[in-house]
């Protein structure tokens, strides 16, 4: 699956840097399995970076529940799962920016 997606991102002039995985099951209390921010702060500390302001993108209520207890900034896409999510958005994610999808989201946040 990780070299297929690689080899169509590369085919389309795009490169993956990292890809991090949970292995674990919903029930295995761990805290990389979403919506813990575990893979987050995996990510970070490979980068050495801090999370503040980073943007998490996910068409899922516990992909934006892990950016925002990771610190990072959550941005929701309404493919996928996303129409679902972006109905139930309240509290803390109240806020969340939203787009249709993943090339709409790049490209707003390349603009910044
Ligand atoms: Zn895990």
């Amino acid at each position: 699956m990780h070299r297929k997606l690689r080899k169509l991102v590369s085919a389309e002039g795009g490169h993956i840097d990292r890809i991090v995985v949970c292995p674990h099951g919903p029930g295995d209390g761990c805290e990389c399995r979403k919506p813990a921010p575990g893979l987050l702060y995996r990510l970070a500390r490979h980068y050495r970076s801090d999370l503040a302001g980073v943007p998490v993108i996910g068409d899922s209520l516990r992909d934006l529940q892990a950016a925002a207890r990771a610190g990072a900034r959550p941005v929701l896409v309404r493919t996928g799962n996303g129409r679902a999510a972006e109905r139930a958005l309240d509290g803390e994610l109240a806020a969340t920016e939203v787009f249709d999808d993943l090339a709409a989201a790049a490209a707003a946040l390349l603009l910044e």
